[in-house]
């Protein structure tokens, strides 16, 4: 099995999941990074040639192959979750875990983010009333996928990734 972490922009996927592998001397794998090594081209550049479809294709490619092997700590985007075959893959080789967090202390992550808000700045173009949108068209989405939701707001990474422990050892 895979452990897999979903939830919006900025909620964590990519500081918690990379903390959790380190700690228990397990390989991760963002699959934002892994669609930017290997289109040879920023998340910004995608987007602005092929536009969201064109990184969609990428991200389901990128998903497939991060789930091939077991015993990840695998981070997919946010909006990874919006396609069914991506969902698929990510149920069926991973323990879920959604990072929770409100709208306000998203938006205030992704907005003070330099790399979040060069990497996709036409994500973060509707502020904070876009995620709060968004966030209340997918939440259940990460809902239904996960195993478990643990709350990010107002609480350290280190702290997030022993929940996230403790959860996995009372499986
Ligand atoms: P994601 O991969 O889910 O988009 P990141 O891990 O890239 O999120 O984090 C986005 C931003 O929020 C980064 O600047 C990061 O340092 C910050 N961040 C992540 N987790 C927390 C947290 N628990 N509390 C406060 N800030 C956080
Ligand atoms: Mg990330």
């Amino acid at each position: 099995m895979n452990v897999v972490l979903i939830g919006y922009r900025g909620c964590g996927k990519t500081t918690v999941g990379r903390l959790l592998a380190e700690r228990n001397y397990l390989p991760f794998i963002d699959t934002d990074e892994l669609i930017v090594h290997q289109a040879g081209k920023s998340i910004a550049e995608i987007f602005a040639t092929g536009g969201e479809p064109a990184f969609r294709k990428l991200e389901e490619t990128a998903i497939k192959l991060a789930t091939k092997s077991k015993g990840r700590i695998i981070s997919v985007g946010g909006g990874a979750v919006e396609s069914k075959a991506n969902r698929s893959a990510l149920r069926k080789y991973g323990t879920v875990v959604w990072l929770q967090a409100d709208a306000e202390s998203l938006w205030k992550r992704i907005s003070s983010d330099k790399k979040s808000v060069d990497q996709r700045p036409n994500l973060a173009a509707g502020g904070l009333e876009e995620v709060r949108q968004v966030l209340e068209k997918r939440s259940p989405v990460y809902a239904d996928l996960a195993h478990v939701a643990i709350t990010t707001t107002d609480r350290h990474p280190s702290a997030i990734v022993e929940d996230i422990e403790a959860w996995l050892d009372s499986q």
